[in-house]
Formats: C-alpha cells, structure tokens, sequence
C-alpha cells in the first residue's frame, strides 16, 4: 500500500512536465472524482458538499468542496502548494547555429534550478502554444508534450577545463544551451522547432503565434535504496504536495467547513503573476465561493477570520555529506515525517499559534512531525506562505515533506514521508 502510493505520485509526476500539465493532470483526477469545473466567466451555482474547481491560465487550480455548515461559522480550510518547478524555457526565434553543423536552441533560465544536473541527459519539449483564434483577441490555447529525447545539454569535457571538480561557473547564455539536432543539405534550420511543434499538434506552423515552452527530463522517477525506501524524481517540488492535498481533498468526508485545495503557479518567480500566490485570485475565488452561497461580504470576512491555512512547500533535510549546512539543532531528516518552517523574518509564516495546531494535526493523524530553521547564516527560502498569510490575513503554517537535492532535475524523497504527507493533509480537513 505504501509503495503504491509512492507508484501513483511517480505516475503524477510523470504526466506533469510543466506547470500546464500539472492542472491537466490534477483535472484528470477531479473528474474522475465527481468533482465539476466552474469557470471565472460564468454565473455560478454552488450547493452545499458540491465539489468543484476553477483554473486560471491553464496553469493554476483552486478546487474546493462546499461545507454543509454555514461559511460565516466554519471558514476555509485551505492548504496551498505550487504546480511550477526551476528549470528552462525557450525563447522565440530560438534556432542558433554552431560551426555550421549544429543547431541548438536558445533558453532562458525559469527559477533557481541547480544547473549543473541539467547537463547531458536526455530532455523532452512541453508547454502551450497560442494558435491563431477567431479573433485576435481570443487565440485558441492547445498544451504539447513531445515526450522523446529530442535535446541534450552537452558538458566540456574535462580535459577542457582541468579544475572542473573544484567547482564550475554555469554561464546561463553561453554554457547551457541544448542541441537539438545536426544540419545537412536538405536542412531547414529556421522555425524548426515551431515546424516540429506544429507536426505534433498537427496545425498549420503559420497559425502557432506564440509559445510557453520549457524542456524536461523525460526519463521517469523511480524507486530507489535496497528497501525501495526513497523516491528519485524530477518536479518533488511542489507537485509532491499537490499531489498529496488533492488526493486528501478527494478522500476527506464532508463535514461543516469548506475545503480549498490551492495549486498556484509561478512560485518559482515570485508569485507576482494572475495565476501567481501574489495576485487577487485566490481571495477572489473565496469570494465568489461565499457569494454564491448567498453570503454577503462581511460574512465573507468573518468566514476568513474563522479560516486556517497550510502552506504546504517541501523542506530541507539533513543532507548526508553536507551535515554542517544545518540548523545545529533542529536537524530534519527523510522518513521522519512532515517539517515545520519558521523563520524570525518571516520568510516562513509559521508562528506558535499556527505551530500548535500543526503539532496537534499530526498528533491526531498519528504522523510524526520535525522543525526547520535556518543556519543562522544562511538566507534560505521562502513559499507561498508569508503572501497568502499577508493577502488573506488569516494564520498559515508552513510545513512541507523532508526532501534532498531541492531544484535538482532528479529530486529525492521517501516513501513513508508520502504516506504522512496525505494521512496528516486528511486528517486537516477531516478535522
Ligand atoms: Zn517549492
């Protein structure tokens, strides 16, 4: 069963290469589940133990079931997570020759991926595409995923560049630019990825008027460790929580409070986009929500001051050979269950009263539970969490599973911690 559920999120991880195929696949999973769209657009109509959900740029998800108590009384139960990870996009015009034999492309660099893991291994091309629409102010959005080995990212050979394994500068413009094929007679080297887009989708390259593509790996997670103990897979981060909050969403029993499970896109960036953490989208979607209950705004705000949230983003364990990179004393470690974030800046926002009730869900769900700090002298990260907390005013935990290799192309994880993951996230909005 443990291993199953470690299989499933693998599955969940590989039809998810981008940001756009993460909302694909978590719709795949609502609709199998009873649950039903509700557009921005439209006029809705929710009933009470309705479940439902709403996409925004094809690229974030909010997805909620309506309590059976009343909203004012009962708030929110959110949990929030993001559906993009680091990596590459590609820019337009992005064909460049080499030597007059290679055609590599141009990228840019999305988020603070490690890019050394992205050199040679095979990567796929995904995204959406803007094809030309009825009118130029409705252009139809069709997603592609070649799922092949079409690009490498080839290093320097070390007999190039001798002090190699004393560390390596990664020029973004220069160094990391992916080859994608060998030039010959017949060769037609401009729009040849838009051409090849184009044979995919089967359309007409002239219609294909924009692109938001990014490269992957297209080599699928797996378990490893001679027990199968651990979970090697690239995009962990986030869409291992996403995973975990919607499967606990779809599993949770209805009961008074109404349940939101958040999935945000651009994190990685910032969050300060329409489909971001940073924007109006999520109070305005608990708006609606209350609005078409038949509540009016101030029972929208007392809804929210009866509101809680977890800001669920993964967290640093120990690293086995990077001991020292620690906290001295609040020393996380995989397989021994969810982390808390704090941090005095505030780039966490956990504080005691949000602590407390973290500490009593995992009690409850009889899941054990660990701490993260910074070292001291350490920047370190921040989520989802201090802007949700900020833009909704209501107490948000950050927490997250315990994960190595944070923004690697492969990421690693256990299986055991996934379980704690969805019975602690079940347990939050069963309670
Ligand atoms: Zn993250």
């Amino acid at each position: 069963m443990e291993k199953e559920l470690a299989l499933d999120l693998i599955d969940f991880l590989y039809t998810s290469p981008t940001a756009y195929h993460s909302v694909k696949t978590v719709k795949e999973r609502l609709d199998s589940n009873g649950f039903s769209e509700v557009k921005e657009s439209d006029k809705w109509d929710l009933q009470k133990d309705g479940k439902y959900y709403v996409i925004k740029n094809d690229s974030a998800l909010i997805a909620f079931t309506v309590g059976n108590g009343e909203l004012e009384e009962d708030g929110f139960k959110l949990i929030g997570a993001h559906t993009d990870s680091p990596g590459f996009r590609i820019k337009a015009n992005p064909e460049m020759v080499a030597e007059g034999k290679y055609l590599k492309l141009n990228t840019e660099v999305y988020g603070g991926p490690l890019l050394y893991t992205w050199f040679d291994r095979p990567l796929g091309i995904a995204g959406k595409v803007s094809l030309k629409g009825k009118s130029p102010l409705k252009p139809e959005v069709k997603l592609v995923n070649i799922n092949k080995p079409l690009l490498i990212i080839p290093s320097v050979a070390i007999h190039m560049n001798r002090s190699v394994n004393e560390g390596f500068a990664v020029n973004k413009q220069k160094d990391a630019l992916p080859l994608l094929a060998l030039i010959n007679e017949k060769f037609e080297k401009n729009n040849y990825l838009v051409n090849a887009i184009a044979k995919e989708l089967n359309v007409e390259a002239e219609s294909i008027l924009g692109f938001d593509l990014g490269l992957y790996e297209i080599e699928k997670g797996s378990l490893t460790g001679i027990n199968e103990e651990f979970i090697s897979a690239g995009r962990l981060d986030d869409m291992w929580m996403v995973y975990a909050g919607i499967k606990a969403l779809i599993d949770s029993k209805s009961n008074k409070s109404t349940k939101v499970m958040v999935c945000m896109d651009n994190e990685e960036i910032g969050s300060l986009t329409p489909q971001g953490a940073n924007s109006a989208l999520l109070l305005n979607i608990l708006e609606r929500i209350a609005l078409a209950l038949g509540k009016d705004r101030e029972e929208l705000h007392r809804a929210l001051a009866n509101s809680i949230m977890i800001s669920a983003d993964l967290a640093h364990a120990v690293h086995p050979n990077a001991e020292e990179k620690h906290d001295p004393t609040n020393r996380p470690v995989l397989g021994n269950g969810p982390v808390l974030k704090t941090a005095a800046s505030g780039s966490y926002s956990t504080d005691s009263y949000n602590a407390a009730i973290f500490e009593g869900l995992c009690s409850a769900a009889n899941v054990p539970y660990q701490k993260f700090f910074n070292r001291s002298d350490v920047r370190g990260g921040t989520t989802i969490g201090p802007i949700t907390s900020s833009l909704l005013t209501i107490p948000v935990m950050d927490m997250g599973a315990p994960l190595l290799s944070m923004h690697s192309i492969r990421e690693l994880a256990t299986v055991i911690d996934n379980v704690y993951s969805v019975k602690l996230f079940t347990e939050f909005f069963n309670a």
